[in-house]
């Protein structure tokens, strides 16, 4: 029998009937015999609705709108786990599965003190562990844990996909089961490209590209964090009917497993296409071509923390001025131009051009290390469907385009089709 963890995000947690088939998900496990723990996401739209009231409150009292207590926002914001948790203890309950809620401060999950983006640092899974042994199933609510100054702190958007990984990693589990609206991790967003197919396997590596360059079907950190414990992430539909899967050792549901590179036979050149919405591009004109100027343009951005990340340098042509591009977050636009106007005379520009509105295609896949001209194919399809590359970054195993927000569906698609990632 196994140790497992069962995560279900947001949309699996949706409403009471949702939260009633999570249940009988956990007790389907529970009655093979498994030990079982659960990490349960705040219900669809509830964590967007509690930020979407901290951030309204400065307009109700008339204060400075972008500044809050951090703390405040944690207590608030991480109350949506709180909920869901004890309705999944609950409905477990009903069916005569022992159970209780957990909240983050409760087991505890120790984070550092970066409120609203905290780091997991430590859990202690000794108590989850015993109880499990006795056939009890610990409901911990994702999201959440406490800092060193004993306050709630969450761990960023999505964050419970780290909790569960976190929690695996604590009471040493045989699996990490994150069960979401899609049956797996797919070659790309299914949303946008319904050719899309599922991965049977990705690597930690390739996972942890496709996160962090926009496939939200995975948080991060979670996937650095199980790369880092060796925790085996598989990703599974919470929507299957619960009575027609097997829950026996070796049984093989549909769903994806993020393991180690030499656990994947059959290496393609590109695994998947990932896409983030909502960039924004730099453009400063007629900078000063002379050693410091990077430091003097992206020190004052970083202490501002604007997030920088596309960085294209011309070459000057007469070694006097030059231009400088990158890209920052959209929401952070606002603060960046302002942050460069005030480093102007340092800096040294003629002018500052700004564009919203970009979106960052990016194709990944660990094959790229050892196949040539995986670039070059990027952009010719892209030229052939008329869409202008603004910047270009890549790495060893993933190229990054900038490209205008409108034409991104028609790009994921057409790299999607050009890597024959389509399915049949
Ligand atoms: P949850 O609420 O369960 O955490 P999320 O909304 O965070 O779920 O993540 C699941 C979503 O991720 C899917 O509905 C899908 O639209 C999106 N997604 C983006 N890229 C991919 C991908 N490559 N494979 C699967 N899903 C993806
Ligand atoms: N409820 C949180 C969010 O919406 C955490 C999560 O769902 O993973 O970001
Ligand atoms: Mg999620």
């Amino acid at each position: 029998m196994a140790r497992l963890v069962m995560k279900f995000g947001g949309t699996s947690v949706a409403d009471l009937e949702r939260i009633y088939n999570v249940a009988r998900h956990v007790q389907r496990e529970h009655a093979a015999g498994h030990e079982v723990a659960v990490v349960v996401s705040a219900m669809a739209g509830k964590t967007n609705e509690l930020v979407g009231w901290v951030n309204a409150m400065p307009t109700v009292t008339g204060s400075n709108a972008s500044i809050f207590d951090a703390r405040e926002y944690d207590a608030i914001v991480a109350s949506g786990e709180q909920v869901t948790s004890g309705l999944l203890a609950i409905a477990l309950q009903s069916m005569g599965v022992d159970a209780r809620s957990w909240q983050g401060w409760q087991i505890p999950v120790r984070t550092n003190n970066a409120h609203g983006a905290a780091r997991i640092e430590e859990i202690d899974g000794s108590d989850i562990v015993e109880r499990m042994g006795r056939g009890q199933v610990a409901v911990v609510a994702g999201f959440q844990g406490v800092g060193p100054d004993n306050r709630i702190a969450t761990l960023g958007r999505g964050g419970s996909d780290t909790s569960a990984v976190a929690l695996a990693a604590g009471v040493k589990a045989d699996r990490c089961d994150i069960y979401t609206d899609v049956d797996g991790v797919y070659t790309t967003d299914p949303r946008v490209a319904p050719s899309a197919q599922r991965l049977d396997r990705i690597s930690f590596e390739e996972m942890l590209e496709m996160a962090s360059l926009g496939a939200k079907v995975l948080q991060v950190r979670s996937v650095e964090m199980a790369m880092i414990h060796g925790v085996r992430m598989f990703v599974r539909s919470s929507f299957d009917d619960p009575a027609t899967i097997d829950s026996s050792d070796g049984a093989n549901p549909p769903g994806t497993l993020i393991c180690d590179e030499d656990e994947i036979l059959e290496q393609q050149t590109v695994t998947g296409i990932a896409y983030a919405k909502d960039e924004a591009q730099i453009s400063l004109r007629r900078v000063a071509d002379k050693p410091g100027v990077a430091a003097a343009v992206f020190g004052p951005l970083s202490q501002a923390h604007v997030n920088v990340d596309m960085i294209v340098q011309n070459v000057s042509e007469d070694g006097s001025v030059t231009d400088m591009t990158f890209t920052v977050p959209e929401g952070d636009l606002e603060k960046a131009l302002k942050t460069l106007d005030a480093a102007r005379d340092d800096i040294g520009y003629e002018v500052a051009q700004s564009d919203p509105g970009m979106v960052k295609v990016s194709v990944v896949g660990i094959g790229m290390r050892s196949h040539a001209g995986v670039a070059a194919t990027a952009f010719a399809a892209l030229a052939n469907k008329g869409i202008n590359i603004r910047a270009i970054t890549t790495s060893e195993i993933k190229i990054s385009i900038l490209i205008d927000a409108d034409y991104a569906e028609l790009a994921v698609r057409t790299l999607h089709s050009v890597y024959g990632l389509d399915k049949e």
